[in-house]
């Protein structure tokens, strides 16, 4: 944990014209160094590697901010995936070069928030942001409709439908309306879900590195359903995000054992 937040608060100080290109690894080979020093490098790599995603042009750094907010760094690429809390919870992470937004709930979108942290980044939305969205922001935001494809801070985004599926749940998540993302860091996928159940889109994904899957009733889905989920498309890596409340070592039980469950700190006020 210590080592994770080490390598975002090291980008954080540098200027935004010098995180391009290998700023990142940079951090890193300096923090190898200090911790060699200090004769500490076999535990902290395991807590390092277990939040890096390797990718063929550098390390992925993932940072679960809050139940459905994270952070996505990668060589001077930063994006904040639904930013929610108001500017605190980011005071010490990077600026980011995207946003990206999944839908109008107020634990994925919040103006307040997005007004204190966007800066100048181009953000990415669902349409029925886009609409709620005031001017400043509009100008440059891209709406995105299920199927899409478009690109943020340079990083290939193509929007995913996220639904519910089970009838009396519709009324939260109506087909057609909000947004899951697949973003492309050189050779591998990510797979950000949002508010979704198992929808045929869904279990028919592959090739995907990371999965961020929600699971939580009644909005989303059930363990069970999650599990399910995520055996059917096979990604190698999943985390379970937006789960207040479940029972992830039932989750963790049904998935087949290649799929590695990572979990991360997603409720850092224990509510999780
Ligand atoms: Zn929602």
């Amino acid at each position: 944990m210590v080592r994770r937040r080490d390598v975002i608060v090291g980008l954080s100080a540098l200027p935004a014209v010098q995180l391009a290109g290998g700023a990142l690894a940079a951090a890193t080979a300096q923090e190898d160094a200090e911790d060699e020093a200090a004769g500490e490098s076999a535990p902290q790599e395991q807590v390092m590697e277990g939040d890096t995603v390797e990718t063929s042009q550098g390390n992925l750094v993932i940072h679960p901010v809050a139940h459905a907010s994270l952070l996505l760094a990668w060589g001077g690429h930063v994006l904040y995936v639904d930013p929610v809390g108001g500017a605190e919870p980011y005071a010490d992470l990077p600026a980011p070069t995207g946003i990206l937004i999944t839908h109008e709930h107020g634990d994925h979108f919040d103006l307040p928030t997005l007004e204190a942290v966007a800066g100048q980044a181009p953000l990415i939305v669902n349409e029925a942001v886009y609409n709620m969205l005031p001017e400043a922001l509009k100008g440059r935001a891209t709406a995105l409709a299920n199927g899409d494809t478009g690109s943020v801070s340079g990083i290939q985004v193509r929007a995913v439908p996220a639904y519910n599926t089970t009838p009396e749940r519709q009324q939260y998540h109506p087909q057609g309306r909000d947004n899951g993302y697949i973003l492309t860091f050189a050779d591998k996928l990510v797979y950000v879900a949002g508010d979704t159940e198992d929808t045929e889109e869904m279990r028919a994904l592959s090739g995907i590195e990371v999965a961020f899957i929600p699971m939580n009733l009644p909005y989303t889905m059930d363990v069970e359903q999650a599990a399910d989920a995520v055996n059917a498309f096979q990604p190698a890596i999943v985390y379970p995000y937006h789960y207040r409340g479940s029972d992830l070592d039932a989750f963790e039980e049904l998935v087949q054992p290649l799929i590695e469950v990572r979990r991360g700190a997603w409720y850092p006020e224990g509510e999780g």
